[in-house]
């Protein structure tokens, strides 16, 4: 096992790629440390599955280098790099029973047998397969056959890493929360590296300690779940993770301070914005905006209840700013006016952050 960099990588899956958008994969350096447990998150068409190929050798990157600790492993065919890859949808021999499935992976090793069946014993129980270990893959549901793949991923200790990518599509709901909390407890267990790959982000900010976020070809934030939550490095993170997400809002600045409309924001971190010409945004999660005497003035739009809190819509202007509002709190009924909290307010240009203490 050894920690994996991604050195200086891209790729396009055209032959002469010219622009921005021939790119799969934007120039990006990544380093996946050993025994992490780490979610690739992105909507579908984002370049997930590009990266996972490149990491496991099925695909030759247009540019740059694969590492395994100090091994440079660019020019290694899949089969050499010791890895273990779960695809989307099952990959496993119909005609093979369940047991011999699962087995398959530790034979090619050369593995004793009695070690063998010790093995796959563990695993089938752990993804409780153990009923149908005799039974012939062909027979088994979807779900079933999904969980040989998982165990055959999961049945030799030592590769470099594990790779799921989104793993518990075909998987119906209630199995797909069991099998997630698994999957988290045996990294505990086996302390391999895990890559998991998703566009949910409830499953990545469940399995994962670090998160990778991924966007159109480019990676926007690397962070533990409340790094992401509360400094988005990136408007996309700010959108894509948390339920509703980041309010964006056009500012200008005065003197280091942003201005929205015509209201001075507070702030605790600096801005540090060197293009004058960038489009610049404030950004405010729900979470972190309160009812208050002054500040922005808005008027009251909507209300949805959200079980322990109610979603507030507010508008000013032609924006519409959300707020979360505790149950019992009080939401007053036409205008008002808005407080943001200035060590959850960030500013944004061209979409990256600008401010944010040491982590800007
Ligand atoms: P994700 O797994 O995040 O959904 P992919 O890595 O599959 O994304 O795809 C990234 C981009 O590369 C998409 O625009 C997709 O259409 C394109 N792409 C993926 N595989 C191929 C391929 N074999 N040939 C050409 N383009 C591809
Ligand atoms: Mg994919």
């Amino acid at each position: 096992m050894s920690k994996i960099s991604l050195k200086n990588l891209r790729h396009s899956y055209l032959e002469n790629p010219v622009n921005d958008i021939d790119w799969a994969l934007k120039e990006m350096s990544v380093d996946w440390s050993d025994g992490g447990a780490y979610a690739l998150l992105g909507p579908s068409g984002c370049g997930k599955t590009t990266l996972l190929n490149i990491i496991s050798g099925l695909l030759t990157p247009t540019q740059g280098e694969v590492w395994f600790g100090d091994e440079e492993v660019s020019h290694l065919p899949a089969d050499h790099r010791n890895i273990a890859q779960v695809f989307q949808f099952p990959v496993v021999y119909d005609t093979m029973t369940v047991y011999d499935n699962l087995a398959f992976p530790l034979r090619n090793r050369g593995l004793a047998e009695p070690d063998i069946d010790k093995k796959v014993r563990e695993i089938a129980d752990m993804l409780d397969l153990g009923e149908t270990l005799m039974t012939r893959a062909a027979g088994l549901t979807a779900d079933g056959k999904q969980k040989i793949s998982l165990g055959r991923g999961l049945v030799r200790s030592d590769v470099n890493v594990i790779m799921f990518d989104e793993p518990l599509t075909v998987i119906d709901p209630h199995l797909k929360w069991v099998l997630r909390s698994k999957l988290k407890e045996l990294h505990q267990q086996i302390g391999t590296t895990m890559i998991y790959v998703t566009h949910d982000q409830t499953e990545a900010l469940t399995f994962a300690d670090q998160v990778v976020v991924m966007q159109e070809g480019e990676v926007v934030q690397i962070g533990t779940p409340v790094e992401l939550f509360e400094r988005p490095q990136h408007t996309f993170v700010g959108h894509f993770i948390g339920s509703p997400g980041m309010n964006v809002l056009g500012c200008t600045l005065d003197q280091g301070k942003p201005v929205y409309d015509g209201t001075a924001i507070e702030m605790t971190n600096d801005v540090r914005n060197d293009d004058t010409t960038a489009r610049l945004e404030i950004g405010i999660r729900p979470e972190f905006i309160n009812f208050a005497d002054q500040g922005v003035p808005v008027r009251v739009e909507k209300v949805s209840d959200a079980g322990r809190f109610s979603i507030v819509e507010a508008r000013h202007g032609d924006d519409v700013i959300k707020l979360l509002v505790a149950d019992g709190g009080h939401v007053p009924s036409d205008s008002a006016f808005l407080k943001f909290d200035p060590d959850h307010t960030q500013v944004y240009a061209n979409d990256w952050m600008v401010s944010g203490g040491s982590h800007g």
